[in-house]
């Protein structure tokens, strides 16, 4: 007997240890888990109490009323035209990742390291070849276009379909890329005729509100990934989004559609009749997004700041709610504790503090390379939301997030205190 080698997701298991560690009355700094610490808008919240009734099945790529504002929403934050037809609604958009590789038969798939957890075990299951694309911290943690271009010349797979996955704002970066290296990418993209899966579901919560999708610049190529997770605080209602390329293939669609039919059937009724509400752009909805963005970016830049006082290396955050920490100037001081790998640093670190890492090598880091993810996000972020919009003055805002957060910085301080001088 014989079966897939798949680990539970790194992420998922940290937070289990963690919540055994709290369960025993040990004090955990939950720096691990990544989840949003904000809840969906009320009114989005309501029509979903309203739409307990709705039991039906709904058509595979989604209610249409959905689609078209999910198309809307995309077409004005994106700017780039976006029609009701490239949309497909899933249950997540971890589905919908997973999903577009099956669409593709036997493909190389190109992940940068680091990248989120599941990309490469998906391409794995999805049948294909999958090579790493190492970035460095010199780097931004960027994909470069030479290497781009070298990648996908490799003539062992000459024949193959040409598959790159990006991710931006990152996980486990919270890192960007520019328009300008945008359309660097996409000149080698074009070059190779090589697809995207552009996962783009911290998009909404870049620190600036300046998202760049590719869709700009790489119509014909790029499916989008994105959904209510992060931006709208759903990541339990389980609500993604895929936008197909412009012009997609006939075939790309239907094999889209047709792993979707063979897997989920549909998202949950009820959560997309919500999900209409959320996908409306007017006031509410631009407020609730600004506010998100300016907390994340107050909190990432302290954060940020007072790690940049250690000899840690780290890049100040442009999005999203991460920061990827460089323990390697510390090498020779961690090694002098019998710490080699990124593994035994987190679980140090844990033990002796309660604060609470991932290690990059589950990002697909190696693990001798001493990095660890850190999530800013441990706190009730609603109560924020409403302290955010009662005041313009970003000093005021931010001794309120110290105080509401007090926990996590009291974590920042307990990782300072811990690293070798
Ligand atoms: N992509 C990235 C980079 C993520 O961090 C996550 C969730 O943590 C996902 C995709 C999956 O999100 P969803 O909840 O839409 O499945």
């Amino acid at each position: 007997m014989t079966f897939r080698k798949v680990n539970k997701s790194q992420t998922l298991q940290l937070n289990e240890i963690t919540n055994d560690l709290q369960r025993a009355g040990k004090k955990v700094y939950k720096f691990g888990f990544g989840e949003s610490p904000f809840l969906p808008l009320p009114r989005v919240q309501e029509a979903l109490q309203e739409a307990v009734q709705r039991k039906d099945y709904t058509p595979v790529a989604g209610i249409h009323e959905l689609r078209v504002n999910v198309a809307e929403f995309h077409t004005v934050l994106d700017g780039v035209t976006t029609d009701v037809e490239q949309i497909v609604i899933g249950s997540g958009s971890k589905i919908l990742l997973l999903n577009a590789l099956f669409a593709f038969e036997d493909a190389l798939v190109l992940v940068p390291a680091p990248s989120w957890v599941s990309y490469a075990p998906q391409a794995t299951l999805a049948g294909h070849e999958v090579r790493r694309i190492p970035t460095s911290f010199e780097g931004r943690w960027r994909v470069e276009p030479e290497q781009l271009d070298a990648s996908l010349s490799d003539p062992d797979f000459a024949s193959k379909s040409k598959i790159v996955v990006l991710n931006y704002p990152g996980n486990p970066d919270g890192l960007t890329y520019s328009a300008e290296e945008l359309q660097a990418l996409t000149d080698v993209l074009r070059k190779h005729g090589a697809w995207v899966i552009s996962d783009e579901i911290y998009g909404f919560l870049h620190h600036e509100g300046n998202h760049v999708s590719l869709r700009r610049y790489y119509p014909e190529g790029t499916i989008v990934t994105s959904g209510l997770s992060k931006w709208s605080g759903a990541g339990g209602w389980r609500l993604g989004v895929q936008i197909m390329p412009a012009d997609a293939p006939a075939e790309l669609k239907n094999a889209l559609l047709g792993v979707a039919s063979e897997t989920y059937s549909c998202a949950p009724a009820p959560i997309q009749v919500a999900a209409i509400q959320a996908y409306v752009w007017d006031d509410v909805t631009s407020a609730y997004l600004n506010q998100q963005q300016r907390i994340l970016r107050l909190l990432g830049q302290e954060v940020y700041g007072e790690l940049a006082k250690t000899a840690l290396r780290v890049h100040p955050p442009q999005g999203a709610f991460y920061l990827l920490l460089d323990f390697s100037a510390m090498r020779e001081l961690l090694g002098s504790r019998g710490i080699e790998t990124d593994i035994q640093l987190c679980e140090q670190l844990l033990s002796e503090t309660g604060v609470a890492l991932l290690p990059g090598s589950a990002f697909r880091m190696e693990p001798s390379a001493l990095t660890a993810r850190l999530a800013y996000v441990d706190f009730q972020g609603t109560g924020l939301l409403k302290e955010a919009k009662s005041t313009n003055s970003d000093a005021d805002l931010l001794n309120t997030l110290k105080s509401a957060c007090h926990q996590m910085f009291e974590g920042l301080q307990q990782l300072v205190a811990w690293l070798p001088q």
